[in-house]
């Protein structure tokens, strides 16, 4: 789907990731501070764009494939790849917000689900679910190992914890010089299985996972993916460097260095 360059990073290169992954980060906290009800998906993108700016980045997502928004913005049933527009957030509505940035042609690349206003139980929890199906395959990677383990160990969490569903036809990827890059890294798999991991690979990890179906439908926009159930659905995603010394979690703040302690995983940082 990516097709089969595998692109492999030197420390530096990492520690230019690092600067684009630290602007992805900064967009996602902007964004974080100004879901609200009455906001529209429009608004969100336009604050997007200028943290992008201001960090004298670029947006790898405007343009592509004619994409015409900064971030996609998927609301309740929609998965991934929401259109920004008029669309104003209602209270109870979950939102998923997914965004980029290049720095010195290095992309990063993360995502997150945010509640506005008051949220249901049940969809606190999706969020839940999510976000810690995200750090559970990042836990999984290591230099030796392969991306099956990382698909494992997310397929595994998720249906642990309930009837959810974890969405297939959208995975995660290798990132660098473009966005999207072999290996495609699914959310669902066998521990062992798919290509190797090695020092210097550098992937986006994605789960998108629903209160219903595994399948999606695109709407006519072409784009907005959608559950066929409508079901609600949440969206989380970080880039991730593995080394040999360790893991960094490019888009993270900290790197990934709390969290990754709390799996013992070595952390390395490219700060
Ligand atoms: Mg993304
Ligand atoms: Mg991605």
């Amino acid at each position: 789907m990516f097709g089969p360059k595998v692109e492999i990073k030197t420390p530096a290169q990492l520690a230019t990731m690092r600067q684009a992954g630290l602007v992805v980060a900064a967009v996602i906290d902007a964004l974080k501070q100004n879901v609200a009800v009455g906001v529209s998906t429009a608004e969100l993108d336009e604050i997007a764009h200028d943290v992008i700016r201001s960090a004298g980045a670029t947006s790898n997502f405007l343009g592509y494939h004619g994409f015409t928004g900064v971030i996609c913005a998927s609301v309740n049933e929609e998965i991934v790849h929401g259109i920004p527009g008029q669309r104003i957030l209602a209270d109870g509505d979950i939102i998923s917000v997914d965004c980029g940035a290049i720095v010195k042609g290095w992309h990063g690349d993360a995502a997150v689900t945010i509640p506005v206003g008051a949220v249901s139980r049940k969809n606190l929890d999706l969020i839940d679910t999510t976000n810690e199906a995200l750090w559970r395959g990042i836990a999984a990677a290591r230099v030796g190992g392969s991306i099956g383990d990382i698909s494992n160990a997310i397929e595994r969490f998720v249906k642990g914890q309930g009837a959810y569903g974890i969405t297939q036809v959208v995975t995660g990827h290798g990132i660098g010089t473009e966005l999207h890059q072999a290996p495609e890294v699914p959310n669902f798999g066998r521990r062992g299985k798919g290509p190797k991991l090695a020092d210097g690979l550098v992937i986006a990890i994605e789960p998108m996972i629903t209160l219903g179906s595994s399948k999606a439908v695109i709407l006519e926009d072409e784009w907005t993916a959608v559950t066929p159930d409508g079901s609600w659905a949440a969206h989380a995603e970080h880039t991730v460097a593995i080394t040999d010394k360790g893991l960094s979690v490019l888009t993270d703040p900290d790197g990934g260095e709390a969290r990754l302690a709390s799996f013992d995983v070595p952390f390395v940082s490219f700060d």
